[in-house]
C-alpha cells in the first residue's frame, strides 16, 4: 500500500495566543475526526504536524491516520520559518518513503503551512533547498492567516498561496472543512495514476496570492511575558493595535496605540518554545491602553516592571520580590501621569 504524507506545519508563535490556538487545536483535531470516517484515506493518508515559534519540532511523526490523536499545540516567542523548513525538509528525507527502480514509494508529499506572521529567522538558506530540492516533489500549500502574513515571503516557497485572513467562527469552520475536503480529494485522486491533483478553492473565505503586497504592514499585535509574584509562574498579555486617526479642524494625527487584548496563562513550555531574540522591540508603556489583574494571583496589575526589564505583577504599591531576577523592589505610590510611561521589551509574535 502507497502511502500519502501529509504535513501540517503550523506557526504557535504567541500572537496565536488566546482563542487563536484554541480554535487552531479544535480545527486540527476536527479535520483528523473527518478523515478517520473517510475510507480512502483511512487507506492511505499519513499524518504528522510540525509545529514552529521560535524554535521548530515534530509534535505528532507521521502516522496512519486511524491512530493519529491530534497533540496539544505549544505556545513560543518567534516566528521561526526557516527552522521549520530545515525540519520539514529533514523530516521528509528521513520518513517517506522515496520511489526507485525496484519499488514504489510514497505518493508525493503535501504540506499544508499555517503562519499569521512574518519569520524573525533568516529563511534565505531554507527557501533556497526547498526551491532546489523539493519544490517539484512535494506540494506545499502556505496559507497565510490573519491581518499580517508575510504573503511574499511564501510566495517564495510556492506557487500555492492562500490568505485567510477571517477571523468569525463561521468563517474558521469553512476554511477548516475546505481543508478537509482537499485533503480527502487529495486522496481520491492518487489512484487516477496523476500525481498532481488540482486543489479547488473556495474562493468566498480564502483569497488566492497571486501577487503578494511588496510592503508589509506595521506590527499589529504586541506580547509581554510576565511571572506572578505568589506563584512564580508565567503569563502572557496581548496589546492588539489601535488604527484610530485623530482629526481636527488643524489636524490629522494618527494614534499609535495598542488596547489590551487579553491575558493567558502560560506554562514554563513557553521559555522552551522561544527564540530570546524575537524580544527586540522597546515600547512605551503609554503607548499601551487598558490592563489586566494576575491570571495566576489576581493580584490588581500584571503590568509591573522590575529594574531587571522583566514583568511581575502587583496587588499594592509597596515592596516586591521579582520573581526572575530575586531582588526586592520597591513600587512606589507614584503619581502615574508625570513619571508613569516607560520603555518595555515587548515580542511582536
Ligand atoms: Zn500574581
Ligand atoms: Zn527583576
Amino acid at each position: 500500500m502507497r502511502r500519502l504524507p501529509v504535513y501540517f506545519v503550523l506557526d504557535c508563535s504567541e500572537s496565536m495566543a488566546g482563542e487563536k490556538i484554541q480554535k487552531m487545536e479544535s480545527g486540527v483535531a476536527y479535520i483528523i475526526q473527518q478523515l478517520k470516517k473517510d475510507p480512502q484515506a483511512l487507506e492511505s493518508v499519513y499524518f504528522s504536524i510540525i509545529t514552529f515559534a521560535g524554535i521548530s519540532r515534530t509534535l505528532s511523526p507521521l502516522l496512519e491516520i486511524s491512530y493519529f490523536y491530534p497533540p496539544k499545540l505549544p505556545l513560543g516567542g518567534g516566528t521561526s520559518l526557516g527552522l521549520a523548513l530545515q525540519n520539514l525538509m529533514k523530516d521528509i528525507d528521513v520518513n517517506t518513503v522515496k520511489t526507485t527502480f525496484e519499488k514504489k514509494g510514497d505518493w508525493k508529499p503535501i504540506v499544508y503551512l499555517w503562519t499569521d506572521g512574518r519569520p524573525t529567522d533568516n529563511v534565505d538558506e531554507a527557501i533556497q533547498r526547498w526551491n532546489k530540492n523539493y519544490e517539484s516533489k512535494v506540494d506545499l500549500i502556505a496559507i497565510g492567516i490573519g491581518e499580517q502574513p508575510d504573503l511574499a515571503v511564501l510566495k517564495r516557497l510556492t506557487a500555492t498561496v492562500l490568505h485567510f485572513e477571517n477571523s468569525n467562527s463561521k468563517d474558521f469552520n469553512k476554511f477548516i472543512n475546505w481543508i478537509s475536503t482537499s485533503i480527502s480529494i487529495q486522496s481520491k485522486s492518487i489512484d487516477k495514476k496523476t500525481d498532481n491533483t488540482e486543489l479547488i478553492i473556495d474562493e468566498s473565505i480564502l483569497k488566492i496570492i497571486k501577487e503578494p503586497p511588496s510592503l508589509l504592514k506595521d506590527d499589529t499585535c504586541l506580547t509581554f511575558v510576565g511571572r506572578c509574584q505568589t506563584t512564580s509562574r508565567p503569563y502572557l498579555l496581548k496589546y492588539e493595535k489601535n488604527n484610530k486617526r485623530l482629526v481636527t479642524k488643524d489636524m490629522n494625527l494618527s494614534i499609535d496605540s495598542f488596547i489590551f487584548e487579553g491575558c493567558y496563562i502560560l506554562d514554563e513550555s513557553y521559555f522552551e518554545w522561544s527564540d530570546p531574540r524575537s524580544f527586540n522591540n522597546s515600547v512605551n508603556s503609554s503607548s499601551l491602553i487598558g490592563g489586566a489583574s494576575c491570571p495566576h494571583c489576581s493580584a490588581n496589575s500584571a503590568f509591573a516592571v522590575c529594574a531587571c526589564g522583566k514583568l511581575l505583577c502587583l496587588n499594592v504599591p509597596g515592596p516586591a520580590l521579582c520573581p526572575w531576577c530575586d531582588k526586592n523592589i520597591l513600587f512606589e505610590d507614584g503619581n502615574e501621569s508625570e513619571e508613569g510611561s516607560f520603555n518595555v521589551r515587548s515580542g511582536r509574535g
